[in-house]
Formats: C-alpha cells, structure tokens, sequence
C-alpha cells in the first residue's frame, strides 16, 4: 500500500520533465490577441500555448476537455465530486529592460527565466505534476481530481466565467488557485477597474495635445508614455526650449514632423503594489502641465494629483484591519481629438462595499467635468481559516516544508480563488523565495520551488479529494 511518500518520489524522479514542460510553455507568448475564430477567443498565441499543456495533459494520461478555447481542464479518478487546482496560462506583455530572452525559458544557476515562470505557467505545471504524482501512486481518492488552465486571467477572468457560467462546467467542491503565494491567502482586496473621461474642446491655435497614450494594461504600473503636441511653430521651439531645461531626466523630447513629441520612462510593478512602481503617466502629466499648453493644463494636472497610490487624488483613500491600505494604480492613459481617457485599477479593502466606493469617486467627481464612464469590479475574498479548504491546504503545507511559522497571507493581487466557492490562493511563491517578480522584467522561478510546490500539490489534492467537506 502506497503512502503519500510516494508523491515526492515520483515528483523526484520527474523533475527533467517538469522543468522541460515549464520551458516549452514559457516559449509561448501567450499575450491576449485579438480572437482568431472558433476555440481562439483570445488569440493565437493564447491557442498555442493551451494546445501546449494539453498535449502534455494527454502525454501524462489525463482526461483533456477544452471548454471553446476558454478554458480546458486535465482530470482523472473517480468520484461524485471533484477538487481542483485552478491556473492560467495567459501572461502580461514582456515589457522593457529584460536582461534574457523573456520567452525564451532559459535555465541559468537553478532558475527558469521568462515570462510567465512565476505567474502562472510554472505554478500550473507543477499542479499538474503534482496530480500526475497522485495519479501514479494509487492512492485511494473520494473525490476526482481536476486542472483547470485559464486563458483570460490577467485582463478579466472571461475565461473562468465562460467555463462556469456559459458552458455550465461543474464546481469543484474544493479549489486552489497556485498563482500567488504560500502558506496561502485567505483574503483578497476588492478589485476594480475605474474608467474616467473628459470631454475636450476644440483646440483654439495655441499649443495643444494632438494625442497621447500610456500604459498597456491597467493592472501594470506603466513604464512609458507619450504625448504628441501641434501648433504654431515657433510655440513649439520655446516649449521645446522650456523642456530642455526641466528637471526630470526621465522625460525626454524630440521635435517630429510638425509636432514635438514628449515621452516620459517610469518603472513597472505588479497593478496591485503601485507604490513599488514609478509611474511614466505621472512623469507625463507633470512635465506637460508646465507647458503653456491651454485647456490641456488642467486635465494634466488632474492626472498628477490622481496618479497617487493611496488614491486619495481620487478621494478613495482608506484601509481595513485585514488587509490594511487600498491602493490605486494609474495604468493606462488615452488621449484622442476629443476625448482624454484614464483607467485606474483599484484594490479596496475586503470589508468595503464596491457601492460606497463608487459613491465616494462620484462625489469627487461632482460639479466638474470629468466622468465615471466605465467600472469593472471583482468582490473581495475573504475565506475563515478555520474552515475548509484553508485548514487542511494548511497542514499541508506545514507537513511538506516544516515552516510551522510564516502565517497565512492577505493580498491586494485578485487570483482565480476568487471565481469559485471554497478556494483559495496556495502558492507556488515560497518565503523568502528570489522568484518573481511577477509583471516586471526578467520574472523567474527556481527549479527547487517547482519542486516543493508539486510536493505540496499533489497531497493537497490528495488531502482535499478525501477531507470531509
Ligand atoms: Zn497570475
């Protein structure tokens, strides 16, 4: 009769594979596209990397669904019910200043580098891994045992709506989602997408915006942004005269055609730790609004004031004792003909309703210009520790590291636990770990935390599939 040992052996033994499966994923770069017909919805690089992780679901012996493109899931063993392990396989833009080849999986000192390593291809596989480790050791399970791939995690979670609420999929009695950090998070900040607008005049011969662009995803603290200005000549030398004495080596200028062209660099950071980036919008607005740039003062200045993490240029500061501070992410800037467009990805305390912090906006908003034309929003998480599936996810990860005390995490980032009852988030970022960072450049995970975090999966599905639910 086997014992759970025998996970971590076959795991042991395994480990060429799980690192060749990580890097053949991460060669995909499965940034969101535009649809390419049916089971494409979010492109094709989406597609490759989904028919990637079933190819090597079959190759393992799983049971494979593919839910139109979506979603797809791995399953085997028997039972009424299922538990799951819940990933994506959708990735940010690479972004700038990586110092390897982000798709290229490269394995250097004991790490895997490239986008996605860390957030979520690897933290999936080694899921998956985890249940080909189960599957292999005969253990007996009450419950069947599923990996579900996501393919629209990092802009909206279409896909896990579409597995569940259009395709009418089956829950799974007990869920993690391996895309955040271990021991596990029990809660999860509000998480919402906040489109405000202004209506622009027409320009009236002075110097003007023609246009202006920053950020590429909300949830990304944007690393570069530009504006291009019209007008008369000679008002456009005495502004570019003006630039080349401002004090911020991070916007630079450059005259083009007609037009001078502004560009600001910042840093980025993960949308949900905005305070960790240095955002290229702000930079923007600030070097702008010293510009005699008419009417296009005002709104630059508005996005300075609102370009602040603790979102108080908002009037949404405030904090809760679980998760403490909501912090506000200026991630993306549009500004065309008539219209100047920002979007602000907000994480709100877990004891907020999503309703006073609307009102809140509002009422900032009152009596001005500027409008709340878009919200998207993602309820807060917050799951007892005391109850299922946080206690045994728990133990578990206690029994395989014995790490008695790092506590359990609170966090600003949203995950797939979220999406469905009775999950939660569960690693694969071990403390004190150099993996990550996650969104940023040359993003990483260690081959020895692949390792332990299929350990740890394949008995915390061995655990789930058998607790008394
Ligand atoms: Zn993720």
């Amino acid at each position: 009769m086997a014992d759970v040992s025998a996970l971590d052996t076959w795991i042991e033994a395994h480990v060429d594979d799980l690192v060749a499966a990580v890097q053949s994923s991460v060669r995909v770069p499965s940034v969101k596209g535009e649809p390419d017909g049916p089971g494409s919805p979010y492109g094709r690089e989406v597609r490759a990397a989904l028919d990637d992780a079933l190819d090597l679901c079959r190759s393992l012996g799983f049971a494979v669904s593919d839910i139109d493109g979506h979603a797809a899931h791995a399953e085997f063993g028997q039972g009424a019910e299922m538990v799951a392990a819940l990933g994506h396989l959708d990735v940010v833009p690479a972004g700038d200043r990586w110092t390897r080849d982000p798709f290229g999986g490269e394995l250097v000192d004991g790490f895997i580098y490239g986008r996605g390593t860390s957030d979520d291809k690897g933290p999936t596989i080694a899921a998956l891994f985890g249940a080909k480790a189960l599957m292999e050791s005969g253990l007996p399970l009450q419950r069947r045992v599923r990996v579900i791939f996501g393919c629209d995690e990092e802009s909206g979670f279409s896909c896990v709506k579409h597995y569940w609420d259009v395709a009418g999929q089956e829950r799974p009695a007990a869920a993690f989602a391996p895309d955040a950090g271990f021991p596990l998070v029990y809660a999860e900040k509000g998480i919402c997408d906040l489109a405000l607008t202004l209506q622009r005049p027409a320009g009236c011969g002075g110097l003007r915006v023609v246009a202006a662009t920053g950020g590429r995803r909300s949830n990304m603290v944007p690393d570069a942004a530009e504006a291009r200005i019209g007008g008369p000549a000679d008002a456009l030398a005495a502004a570019a005269g003006q630039l080349a004495g401002y004090w911020d080596r991070n916007v630079t200028y450059a005259a083009e055609g007609d037009e001078l062209v502004v560009r600001s660099i910042g840093k980025s950071a993960h949308g949900s730790l905005p305070q960790e980036g240095d955002n290229a919008i702000v930079r923007l607005a600030r070097a702008l609004r010293t510009l005699p740039l008419g009417a296009d003062v005002a709104w630059a200045g508005r996005l300075v004031e609102t370009g602040d993490p603790a979102g108080s240029g908002l009037g949404i500061e405030g904090r809760d004792e679980v998760v403490g501070p909501l912090t506000c992410n200026m991630g993306i800037l549009e500004v065309t003909d008539d219209c100047v467009r920002v979007v602000y990805n907000v994480r709100y305390p877990v004891l907020w309703e999503f309703a006073t912090l609307i009102h809140r906006v509002e009422a900032g908003l009152a009596g001005g210009q500027w409008v709340l034309a878009q919200t998207r929003n993602g309820p807060a998480l917050y799951a007892p520790l005391d109850a299922e599936p946080a206690r045994t996810l728990m133990a578990v990860y206690r029994e395989v590291t014995g790490d008695t005390v790092t506590k359990p995490l609170t966090m600003g980032g949203g995950t797939y636990a979220r999406a469905t009852p009775n999950a939660v988030a569960y690693g694969a970022d071990l403390p004190g770990s150099q993996d990550g960072p996650a969104h940023e450049p040359d993003e990483r995970i260690a081959v020895s935390t692949l390792v332990t975090a299929a350990k740890i999966y394949a008995r915390a599905l061995h655990a789930l599939a058998n607790v008394s639910l």
